[in-house]
């Protein structure tokens, strides 16, 4: 039988697993509480006697991902290359803020959804993260970089609502006051549009922000980057964000990287104010970052400037995204995989 990673439990999971080998259920919360400060072994929980920690060990392991690399740029942020168990590799990044430090995490070895601009299209889907493996990159980088993290965004690798039960058993865990205690005021999860489980998330209670990747105003653009927009078009996409916002009376942050000549005209904008006027919405600007297989190029600050212009002027909250990391291929949209099979 397979031992299970206690890093992918509730805590009430782990009472369960602790009361199936006859032990008292408060042990849970003291395992939790290790797990959470970044033991890699079940023989670190010094609190826990030696029989006790060995008979947990037979049925039980808390993974812990291996630092193959660390890249730092000048703006003080970090990527990291995690090695997981089966020899995957994903990637992570560690930002500095005013306010603290900021976590941008992976949910997938890989991506199905296929978006022209992006890198991580670039190879394929491999398979989605567990739970476990998804708050790994935040525990680990905490632990490895001696800095609390107090912000999680889920904008690495992969579409968290393609791995939807995953992603939710991850921002459960990283709120959990015994584990990270992050607030979801302070998480963030973007979506590239799977307009189902956007309404599913609107029923789970979790006020995070929901970020979501419109790139475009209309179908004719969306089409061309972004193939997920054959699946669900643009107003489908619309009117399911402003179910999401009626339920949860979040404010939804639209996501709108801007590429030369492609989306970043003045009817580009005034189609886009259009599309979101009237919701509790905010749209965020991202320069794009050019990714070396493709041709698209940023816009110049000229054009960025118009569009900003357009949108506040129709009445729209618009801001333009502060860009970290781009010398060590750390920003939006760069994060790879490049080393599909690290371990023999
Ligand atoms: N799959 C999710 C989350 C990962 S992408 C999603 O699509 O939202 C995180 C953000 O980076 C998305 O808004 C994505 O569209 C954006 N992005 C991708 N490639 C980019 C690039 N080359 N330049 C700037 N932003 C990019």
């Amino acid at each position: 039988m397979d031992k299970v990673n206690l890093k992918d439990l509730y805590i009430e999971e782990i009472e369960k697993l602790l009361y199936d080998i006859n032990q008292e259920k408060y042990r849970a919360k003291q395992i939790f509480k290790w797990i959470y400060k970044g033991v890699c072994n079940i023989d670190e929980m010094t609190d826990i006697s030696k029989p006790l920690r060995e008979e947990i060990s037979q049925g039980a392991f808390i993974s812990c991902p291996e630092v193959l690399n660390v890249q730092h740029s000048s703006d003080d942020t970090y990527k990291y290359l995690f090695g997981l168990l089966d020899g995957n590799a994903i990637e992570s990044v560690l930002m500095k803020y005013k306010y603290g430090y900021s976590a941008c995490i992976s949910t997938q070895v890989g991506c199905k959804m296929g978006c022209a601009f992006c890198a991580s299209s670039k190879c394929g889907f491999v398979r989605h993260l567990t739970a476990g493996e998804i708050i790994d990159q935040v525990i680990s980088m905490q632990r490895e970089s001696g800095n609390r993290i107090s912000k999680v965004v889920f904008m690495g690798i992969g579409e968290p609502l393609d791995n939807y039960e995953n992603t939710i058993k991850a921002l459960r865990l990283l709120n959990n006051p015994l584990g990270l205690n992050i607030g979801y005021r302070n998480i963030s999860v973007s979506t590239s549009g799977l307009v189902p489980a956007i309404l599913r998330l609107a029923e789970e209670s979790l006020p995070i922000t929901l970020s979501i990747s419109l790139h475009a105003p209309n179908d004719r653009i969306r089409n061309q980057i972004m193939p997920v927009n054959k699946r669900y078009n643009i107003n489908e996409l619309i009117n399911a964000c402003k179910k999401y916002t009626n339920i949860t009376r979040r404010r939804i942050s639209f996501e709108y990287i801007l590429i030369d000549n492609l989306n970043d005209s003045e009817k580009d904008a005034i189609e886009l104010a259009a599309k979101v006027k009237g919701m509790l919405a905010h749209i965020n600007l991202i320069p794009f970052n050019p990714v070396s297989e493709r041709d698209f190029k940023r816009s110049s600050p000229d054009r960025v400037k118009r569009f900003l212009h357009v949108l506040t002027k129709k009445g729209i909250q618009t801001t333009v995204r502060r860009e970290l990391g781009s010398e060590i291929e750390a920003a939006c949209g760069q994060l790879r995989l490049k080393h599909e099979k690290h371990k023999e």
